[in-house]
C-alpha cells in the first residue's frame, strides 16, 4: 500500500484548496449558484449536506474546509459579514445568559452587544483587559459575578482595535473556564498566520473575513470556527440558518481565492508595519506608536508568546497636537487612501475617533493604519512628508 502523502503545510495548503475537477480537469474550483438541491424517486437528497442553500452550499464549504485546518478546528461557519458571526454567539444565548467582554474590543460589535443584551435579557459584564499582566485576574473578578442562566460566554480580541492590546489568551481561557465560560476569541487582525487561538484554549475563533483572510477589500465575510462540535456550535449554526446570515456563493468563491496568499500579505504587511513603527517611534510629531511588535508596547512579551512570524499589519500613531494635528496629517496623505477598514493589500489610514463617535474611549488623537504590501520606503516617505 503507498504511503500517504505527508499532511502539507498551511502555506501550501492554502494554495490548493481543492483538486483538479475529475470530470473538466479545471484546475479552480467552481462556483456552484443552486440555492436548492435535488432529491432522487425514494425522496433522499442526492447529497445528504445539500438541501436549501441557507444551511449549506459547496462552495462555501470548500472555504470552511481551508479555514478549519488552519485555525485547528473541527468545524467552520461562514457568515455575510464580521458582525452576523459575532451575532451569531450572542442570540445562541438564551435570557439569563452572560456575556464577558472587554472594554476595548472592535466598537461595532461592542455597542451591538450592549444594545442587544439589554433586549435580550442577557447580562453584559465589562473587564479591563488593557493590562495585559492584570487582565486575566481582571476577568475572573467580572466572572464573580453571578449568573442566572446556563451558559456564560467570554469575548477576547487580540490585537484588540484600534490600540493593538494583547490579552493573553491561554491565561484568559483557564480562567474561564475554571468558571464553565465558553471562549470566543475575534483574532481578525492577527489571522491564522500569526495566532492560533484554539491552541492555546479558545473554543471558537471569529474573524471578519472582509479583512486579511479575503485581502483585496472586495468581500463582506465572516467567520466562526471551533475547537469542538458541542451542543453551543449547534446552536450558533441554528442561529446562521434561521437568519439567512449565509455568504452569498460568489463572496465565497473569492474568499477561497484570497486566501491562496494569505501567508505572502500577512507576512509583507507585518515586516512593513514593524519597519514603519520603528521608523516613527522617536518622530518629534509623534506622540506614541501603538504596534505589539515594539518592545514599549505593554504587550510586547505576551505578542512574542502568542504571535509567530510577525506582529501583524495594523498600528496606531498618536500625533502630537491632538484632534486637529491628527486630521491634518492625514488629510496631507497621498499614497495611503483615507478610508476605514484593515488587511488589505493597500495601506489605509484613518482618525479612528471620528469613526468612532462619542461612545468611543479612544483617544482623540488616535490615527489607525492599516500596512498594505507596497514598498515600505514609499509608506514612510508619505507619513514623512504628511507629518510635516
Ligand atoms: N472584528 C474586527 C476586529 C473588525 O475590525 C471588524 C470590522 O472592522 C469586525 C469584527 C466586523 O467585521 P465586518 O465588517 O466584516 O462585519
Amino acid at each position: 500500500m503507498a504511503d500517504d502523502p505527508p499532511a502539507l503545510r498551511p502555506e501550501s495548503r492554502v494554495v490548493h484548496p481543492s483538486p483538479p475537477n475529475p470530470t473538466s480537469g479545471a484546475v479552480m474550483p467552481g462556483i456552484e449558484v443552486s440555492t436548492t438541491f435535488a432529491r432522487d424517486e425514494q425522496y433522499d437528497l442526492l447529497n445528504r449536506h445539500h438541501a436549501y442553500i441557507r444551511d449549506e452550499n459547496p462552495t462555501f464549504r470548500l472555504a470552511e474546509t481551508v479555514l478549519t485546518e488552519l485555525e485547528h478546528g473541527s468545524d467552520t461557519l461562514l457568515f455575510s459579514s464580521g458582525m452576523a458571526a459575532g451575532m451569531a454567539i450572542v442570540q445562541a444565548l438564551a435570557p439569563g445568559d452572560q456575556i464577558v467582554v472587554p472594554e476595548v474590543m472592535y466598537w461595532s460589535l461592542r455597542n451591538w452587544m450592549e444594545d442587544f443584551s439589554a433586549k435580550w435579557g442577557i447580562g453584559l459584564v465589562k473587564f479591563d483587559g488593557s493590562d495585559p499582566g492584570a487582565a486575566p485576574q481582571a476577568l475572573a473578578d467580572a466572572l464573580a459575578n453571578p449568573t442566572t442562566g446556563a451558559r456564560r460566554v467570554v469575548w477576547l480580541e487580540s490585537p484588540a482595535n484600534p490600540v493593538w492590546n494583547l490579552i493573553d489568551i491561554e491565561a484568559c481561557a483557564r480562567v474561564a473556564h475554571g468558571k464553565g465560560a465558553i471562549v470566543v476569541c475575534d483574532a481578525t487582525a492577527a489571522t491564522p498566520v500569526l495566532t492560533r487561538p484554539l491552541d492555546l484554549g479558545a473554543d471558537i475563533v471569529m474573524h471578519s473575513a472582509t479583512k486579511y483572510l479575503n485581502g483585496h477589500s472586495d468581500v463582506l465575510a465572516g467567520a466562526l470556527i471551533t475547537r469542538e462540535k458541542t451542543p453551543f456550535w449547534r446552536l450558533v449554526k441554528r442561529a446562521r440558518a434561521e437568519n439567512g446570515a449565509i455568504l452569498g456563493s460568489f463572496e465565497a468563491w473569492l474568499l477561497q481565492r484570497g486566501m491562496r496568499t494569505l501567508f505572502l500579505r500577512v507576512r509583507a504587511a507585518s515586516a512593513n508595519a514593524l519597519q514603519i513603527a520603528r521608523h516613527f517611534e522617536s518622530h518629534p510629531r509623534v506622540e506614541r506608536v501603538l504596534y505589539p511588535g515594539l518592545p514599549s508596547h505593554p504587550g510586547h512579551e505576551i505578542a512574542l508568546r502568542q504571535m509567530h512570524g510577525g506582529f501583524g499589519g495594523m498600528l496606531s500613531l498618536l500625533v502630537k497636537g491632538g484632534a486637529d494635528a491628527a486630521l491634518a496629517t492625514i488629510g496631507r496623505c497621498k499614497l495611503f487612501v483615507r478610508a476605514t477598514s484593515i488587511g488589505g493589500v493597500e495601506s489605509l489610514i484613518e482618525h479612528r475617533p471620528t469613526i468612532e463617535g462619542p461612545r468611543s474611549p479612544i483617544p482623540q488623537n488616535l490615527l489607525r493604519i492599516s500596512v498594505g504590501i507596497e514598498a515600505v520606503e514609499d509608506l514612510i516617505a508619505d507619513l514623512e512628508q504628511a507629518l510635516d
